[in-house]
């Protein structure tokens, strides 16, 4: 009895790697195409650190004209959850990051690359086996999980490094013979790769983002096939990036120390090994601690998070650029007009240790994005948004022409409105516009320097009696309220009251934020001349009306 007589006795039925071989030839693209992909487990939420690994790979596809793929490493059953496939896909949608190739829906795909699936792609795992079977570098082990805890005792006790190799390998050292007894007493067993490696030599690996680390070799036997018959993520990893033919293996830095298992297996299974980009993962500071952004702790770990909230996709893409990339933001201030898929990104300058979160900075990003759309953009995506998390908003939004006219105000001019910086805000941005919300609503008129009743009803009157002229361009609209701070002795230019600020108990600004308090309920609003023209004479004179009483 030899190798190939025992692969049989596991694998009776797989095919030759010939076929899979064949079946999926080397990708004819251009000199220095980037085939790279997405691989993420359904075991739970989309992860920021997920989304921001896949826009990495994305653009690399996109800047090299490669390609990008999504594959669903789905071979942990144990951990996976419902609808975790359906999450990853829509996740990817909702971002405008959809994959060139893999996975469109929990069961549908495309590209001929596939099935992209792992739990799909069982015959090919076992074919790969088969071969390394066959050549005697991987082996049935029959260890029980029992002895495998007695080893990692043993282990612990002696103070070694844990780990089934060297001695500890007890299956390693079966012969055929004895092996095929075992399995055909129907003994079970797991098939582990048989490592060739040494401890104490070393390896090096250059790493696209970490540049060069050296490591000891692999000389763990790892599981590569586990009881249920599924692979592990090592082995399905290097059978699947190469049968892909992916070329660089962008992925969470938390696999580094692997590196050297996958180059073996690579090795060992004769494939030509793709570079790899190892990504730091995402920081968060807890009380001037730095730790990693956590699903459990934090909400905004989650990518949900960010569509809950209506932070604008492109908005969380452009945040995630800027820690991706230090250079962006500059080219950000020396662009502002330009598309971010205009942006040259460079993966060798991404930061080797991990950014940490900001959302300031993201809702910051937030309102400079919001600011540039359109007010008919700006009315469909507060619409998207309201009709799945806020009924109130999408009622106010039903009248369209209104709402149109809400949003053109202070838009499309050079300095564009920047108060609203994620869906959510829209309500209460605009509430004060619907007259059913504001006129029968109790207000709270906060006034600022002018505050005396008195004072204030007579500056409200004479404005309704005197001064009031819906039709009113902008500066004589402006001037007559120059007139009206001067006729109720304030100045009439701020320059002047700032030379002489004794001559008068306040100036025009004052006056205007009297009006402005009495017509919104806030000392801030955009343009009040712009709201005055979209509520119209009778709101403007109910309101003021309603602020006298
Ligand atoms: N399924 C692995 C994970 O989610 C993928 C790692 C990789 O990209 O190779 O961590």
């Amino acid at each position: 009895m030899d190798y190939k007589d025992l692969a049989d006795l596991i694998f009776p039925n797989a095919k030759e790697i010939s076929y899979y071989e064949e079946k999926y030839p080397e990708r004819n693209l251009k000199e220095g195409a980037v085939v790279t992909r997405f691989a993420p487990s359904p075991t739970g939420f989309v992860h920021i650190g997920g989304l921001y690994q896949a826009l990495v790979a994305r653009e690399m596809a996109k800047k090299t004209d490669g390609v990008f793929f999504l594959r669903v490493e789905d071979t942990d059953q144990k951990r996976e959850v419902e609808n975790g496939v359906t999450g990853i896909v829509n996740s990817l949608k909702d971002f405008d990051m959809a994959p060139d190739e893999g996975m469109i829906s929990d069961t549908e795909e495309i590209g001929n690359y596939g099935p992209y699936k792992q739990s799909l792609r069982k015959d090919i795992y076992e074919a790969y086996a088969k071969y390394l079977i066959k050549q005697g570098k991987a082996y049935p082990c029959f260890c029980t999980p029992e002895e495998g805890e007695e080893i990692r005792k043993k282990q612990e006790a002696a103070k070694i490094r844990p780990g089934y190799y060297g001695v500890w390998a007890k299956c390693r050292n079966l012969t055929v013979e004895e092996a095929a007894e075992k399995i055909k007493n129907g003994e079970k067993y797991i098939i582990r790769f048989k490592s060739p490696g040494r401890e104490d030599r070393k390896i090096k690996h250059h790493d696209v983002i970490k540049g060069n680390v050296d490591f000891p070799e692999n000389d763990q036997d790892i599981v590569i096939i586990k009881a249920d018959g599924l692979p592990t993520y090592h082995f399905a990893h290097a059978v699947d990036d190469h049968l892909m033919r992916t070329t660089l293996v962008i992925r969470s830095d938390e696999w580094l120390s692997s590196v050297p298992l996958h180059l073996q297996l690579f090795h060992e299974l004769g494939f030509k090994a793709p570079k790899y980009a190892h990504i730091a993962p995402i920081m968060k500071n807890d009380n001037g601690n730095k730790r990693k952004l956590s699903k459990r702790k934090d909400p905004e770990a989650a990518v949900s998070y960010y569509k809950e909230e209506g932070i604008p996709s492109d908005a969380v893409k452009e945040y995630l650029l800027n820690i991706a990339n230090s250079t962006f933001e500059n080219w950000r201030r020396a662009n502002p007009e330009k598309s971010m898929d205009e942006f040259e990104f460079n993966i060798n300058k991404m930061s080797v240790s991990g950014a940490l979160f900001d959302m300031v900075k993201l809702l910051d990003i937030g309102k400079t994005v919001i600011s540039k759309m359109t007010k008919e953009e700006v009315y469909e995506k507060s619409l998207e948004w309201a009709k799945e998390y806020d009924g109130e908003l999408a009622e106010m939004l039903e009248n369209k022409e209104y709402s149109l006219r809400i949003f053109g105000i202070e838009r499309g001019n050079k300095k564009p409105r920047k108060d609203i910086a994620k869906w959510s805000d829209v309500k209460n941005s605009i509430v004060y516009m619907y007259d059913d919300k504001f006129l029968n609503g109790d207000n709270t008129y906060e006034y600022a320097k002018i505050s005396d009743k008195e004072e204030i009803n007579k500056i409200l009157k004479l404005y309704i009696d005197k001064y009031f002229d819906i039709n009113d361009d902008k500066e004589t609209w402006f001037n007559k309220i120059k007139d009206l701070s001067e006729e109720c002795g304030y100045a009439r230019e701020v320059k002047e009251f700032k030379a002489n600020p004794e001559k008068w108990p306040a100036h025009v600004g004052d006056v205007s934020t009297v009006l402005r308090v009495s017509l919104t309920g806030r000392q801030n609003t955009p343009d009040m001349y712009e709201i005055m023209e979209v509520l119209g004479k009778d709101s403007v004179v109910n309101r003021l009306n309603k602020a006298i009483r």
